[in-house]
């Protein structure tokens, strides 16, 4: 058996992180066992539909590298193909599929047709809240004749309320979650739920059942918010006569004090976590070991690692806790770990001008030390920059006084363009060598590295003296010490 794995979201404007989660499991389960891993839109649900959320998806996918082997994919151009021989993979282009599998439950009288109107259906759920049973629909329809129907489908104006809905049969639904194990529903509990709606377009549990047994998918994983739709798509199975996939409902995300994630944009869409300046790699290797840490001593994993770590059988079972301060500590370890040339190219979407700007660049790669996530880079690059006007009392140290600040200041002014080349490489060969020097003179650091730091910035809080100079250089250096100079 070839394992094939789907991602089957609705266009709906972002990716929520859960099904990041799920999309990255899909991956990893598809890749281990050497299968594919499929994107498949389901869009029967046109209300919903948010203009060019397919490309968004895609685009999104794209941005954290992983690729999927079938279903539609962005064109060079921006425009969207499809790849794959089990296609189309849009719900929507496949409405003929659907339709000849609705006849076939309607021949065989496991779904039938429901002529009631919204007023009717709300007066009845109304009864029944009432009369405090649960809200289910009351199967009058189903005691139509077979002459009534074909009377009723003749007369069918456009608009007129008309559905097919699945003839739920007395039993109970069992299968084993890979994830939950062993699952059961009473039958007596699932409604007749609508398979084709009045404007001819199945719902997804009609078109998730045909799609995914066509596109032998071997393994269905998706949030545990869809349980509760299994039963109903068990059944189809069966009255179809289609083999079952494997079920694995994914624990819900939840927040640090468990209660379930926010369902606003901001907090759990992908995109914003990419434009907060979440690296990819800290976004895949965070939401990966959400709920499932293959090993007790390692946090952080690569996509090679957890691909061949992954095993469905333990991911917990309990809802999984999105640790923003882990998420943060990630983001830093990943920022640390990269190329400098590859960072500042990650930094320029949020600092543009400062990445080509000869002395910003070199800010931007010593506040990397800092930041834990890019969008902080404007926010610590407004202590750099064009000397600001200031009042010459900020140069003077606290445990000192304006004539020592002065006299070290100048011999400053004589050290900073001795300094070598490879002393002003990098912030930490400044501190070494201006450490070496204040030792050498006697005199506490404080005397001349306050100084020192306040004449390069004309700040009284900056980065220190030695990121400073490292970012100045030497030139750009000495001028500022020399305007200190006459200030005091
Ligand atoms: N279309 C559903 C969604 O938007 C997919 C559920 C499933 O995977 O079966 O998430």
């Amino acid at each position: 058996m070839t394992v094939r794995t789907r991602i089957a979201p609705s266009p709906t404007g972002f990716m929520h992180i859960g099904t990041l989660r799920t999309v990255l499991y899909d991956y990893f389960l598809a890749r281990q066992n050497g299968g594919q891993f499929i994107v498949r839109i389901e869009d029967t649900d046109q209300e919903r539909e948010v203009e060019g959320a397919v490309e968004g998806l895609l685009k999104t996918l794209q941005s954290l590298g992983i690729e999927h082997d079938e279903g539609p994919y962005l064109l060079p151009d921006g425009g969207v193909g499809e790849k794959g021989p089990y296609g189309p993979y849009t719900q929507t282009k496949r409405l003929d599929i659907y339709k000849k599998y609705a006849d076939q439950l309607l021949e065989a009288g496991h779904a039938y047709h429901c002529f009631c109107t919204r007023e009717t259906l709300d007066e009845m759920r109304a009864a029944q809240t009432a009369a405090k049973q649960t809200p289910k629909y009351d199967r009058r329809c189903l005691k139509l004749s077979k002459e009534e129907v074909e009377t009723r489908l003749a007369a069918l104006q456009p608009g007129d309320a008309h559905v097919v809905r699945l003839h739920v049969p007395v039993g109970e639904s069992v299968f084993e979650d890979a994830i939950r194990g062993r699952i059961s529903f009473n039958n007596a509990d699932v409604d007749d739920q609508v398979l084709v709606k009045t404007n001819g377009i199945p719902t997804y549990h009609l078109a998730v059942v045909i799609d995914d047994y066509l596109m032998k998918i071997t393994h269905v994983l998706r949030g545990e918010e869809w349980l509760s739709s299994t039963p109903k798509q068990i059944i189809l199975h069966d009255m179809l006569g289609f083999p079952m996939p494997i079920y694995a409902h994914v624990p819900l995300l939840l927040n640090a004090d468990r209660t379930k994630l926010s369902k606003r944009k901001g907090d759990v869409a992908v995109e914003q976590f990419l434009a907060k300046g979440y690296l990819p790699e800290t976004i895949l290797a965070f939401i990966a070991t959400l709920g499932f840490n293959p090993k007790a001593d390692q946090e952080i994993y690569t996509m090679a690692e957890m691909t061949e770590l992954f095993d469905l059988s333990r991911i917990n079972k309990s809802g999984a806790i999105m640790n923003l301060e882990k998420f943060d500590w990630m983001n830093k370890h990943f920022l640390k770990e990269m190329a400098p040339e590859a960072y500042l190219e990650a930094a320029r979407r949020f600092v543009p001008e400062a990445i080509d700007h000869p002395v910003m660049r070199k800010a931007v790669l010593v506040e990397r030390a800092r930041i834990s996530r890019l969008d902080e880079l404007p926010t610590a690059l407004l202590g750099y920059g064009d000397l600001p006007e200031y009042d010459g009392a900020i140069l003077v140290w606290k445990k000192s006084d304006a004539a020592d600040a002065k006299a070290q200041l100048e011999k400053l002014v004589e050290l900073v363009p001795a300094l070598s080349a490879a002393d002003l490489a990098a912030p930490e060969a400044l501190e070494l060598k201006m450490k070496e020097y204040t030792a050498s003179i006697g005199v506490s650091a404080g005397n001349v590295f306050w100084p020192l730091r306040v004449a390069l910035s004309g700040r009284a809080q900056s980065p220190s003296p030695f990121e400073y100079l490292y970012v100045l250089g030497a030139e750009e250096a000495v001028k500022r010490l020399r305007v200190a100079i006459a200030k005091l």
